[in-house]
């Protein structure tokens, strides 16, 4: 069953929790107390909603992929989160939070990021709201993604180097907690997906769910070019697009399917597939899925898109799993790159490496799909994988 809340420990069954450090725990309760206060209060939602509305957007449209649906003989619909302000959903959970950091009276917001999406997301939420925003970054990620960089320092965010580690994501996130358990009176920490100790894979999935709850309302059966899903699909790196699509159905006759990627394929063991190919543990302060060796050391993670190349997942994803209210599933990152060119080429839309994997899983299960109606969570647009994409071909 669907849970609306993890329980007083912040679990959903025995994943999820609060592995953080004991100076943070203050925080973490704080953050829980005030986000269940804000949630509660209709001038928060108020004020959120116009948000979501002006400035992001929202609703994103549902748009019927003719071509495609055609092709492969199934009715394709695209719910549009590449339409939304900065090309993908993450600006849901960051303009939630950012809105949250004014509500708690904190000036200042750090954040950390890989590939930068995160990174620019939580920048333009605090440009917007004129907060103080630094950015951890691994220094070779900096290099890899320099674009990003560029779009987060003109949005006013410092974006700070960190050079411990291999300088990629796994030490941006050390250096964040370092610099929030140091600064947590007047700094709000914003996690990118729905992953990390509780309130904030409970809190992001909030945030996120508006893709789902306006499907609902979009696809609701009333005519005949709005029919019900049979069939949604997602990529999952974290989870939060996934879960803030699946979350509304969950537990209803709608079949979910979570894609994570499996990178050069899952037996060469460099994939990103925590939940597939993954077994429980602890990452990043909560208890999941995650890809770990013998010894349970946490494995790098490989994936083409940088958004998916993560050793972990959300724990609520875990638990989706376990309790078979979602199925989980992989494609490779040729696969992936596959899908980019026949959606580009067959509907005029270059879904970011990351969305092209739920269609690849599509075009993969075309033939057990048949006449169904199967809703993808395009969960952004391709602007940031071109040059990697065609360096790749
Ligand atoms: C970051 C990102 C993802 C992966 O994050 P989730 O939390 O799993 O949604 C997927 N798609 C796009 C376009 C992204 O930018």
């Amino acid at each position: 069953m669907r849970l609306d809340k993890p329980d007083t420990q912040g679990r959903f069954a025995q994943f999820g929790g609060q592995f953080a450090p004991e100076t943070l725990m203050p925080a973490l309760e704080e953050l829980e107390t005030e986000f269940t206060k804000a949630w509660a209060d209709p001038g928060f939602h108020d004020e959120l909603n116009s948000l979501l509305r002006d400035f992001v957007g929202r609703p994103t449209p549902v748009y019927r992929a003719a071509r495609l649906s055609a092709q492969y003989g199934i009715e394709l619909y695209l719910k549009r989160e590449d339409l939304a302000h900065t090309g993908a959903h993450k600006i849901n959970n960051t303009i939630g939070q950012a809105l949250l950091t004014k509500r708690m009276g904190k000036p200042r917001v750090i954040a950390e990021t890989g590939a930068g999406q995160h990174g620019v997301a939580t920048a333009t939420a605090c440009a917007l709201l004129g907060q103080e925003c630094v950015v951890y970054m691994g220094e070779k990620d900096i290099e890899r993604q320099a674009l990003n960089v560029h779009r987060m320092r003109m949005l006013g965010t410092e974006v700070r180097p960190v050079t411990s580690g291999a300088g990629t994501l796994k030490d941006a996130v050390s250096a964040a907690m370092r610099d929030w358990v140091a600064s947590v009176d007047g700094t709000h920490y914003i996690i990118g997906s729905v992953v990390g100790p509780h309130p904030f894979p409970w809190m992001v999935r909030e945030l996120q769910k508006v893709i789902g709850e306006e499907l609902e309302t979009q696809m609701d059966g009333s005519a005949p070019e709005r029919p019900q899903p049979d069939v949604i699909v997602a990529c999952v790196g974290g989870g939060s697009n996934a879960m803030g699509i699946f979350y509304p159905y969950a537990g209803s006759d709608v079949d979910l399917v979570g894609v994570e990627a499996a990178g050069y394929g899952l037996e060469s063991g460099q994939h990103g597939a925590s939940l597939v190919a993954g077994s429980p543990g602890v990452i990043h302060g909560s208890m999941t899925y995650l890809l770990q060796d013998d010894q349970g050391q946490i494995l790098e993670a490989h994936s083409i898109s940088a958004g998916l190349d993560y050793p972990g997942v959300g724990p609520e994803h875990a638990y989706f799993k376990d309790t078979g209210l979602v199925r989980y599933a992989s494609v490779t990152d040729e696969e992936a790159l596959e899908a980019v060119y026949l959606l580009a080429s067959t509907e005029g839309i270059i879904p970011a490496l990351e969305s092209a994997h739920g269609l690849a899983w599509i075009i993969k299960e075309a033939p057990s799909l048949q006449g169904k109606v199967v809703v993808l969570n395009l969960s952004g647009r391709g602007d940031k994988d071109v040059e990697l994409i065609v360096e790749q071909s």
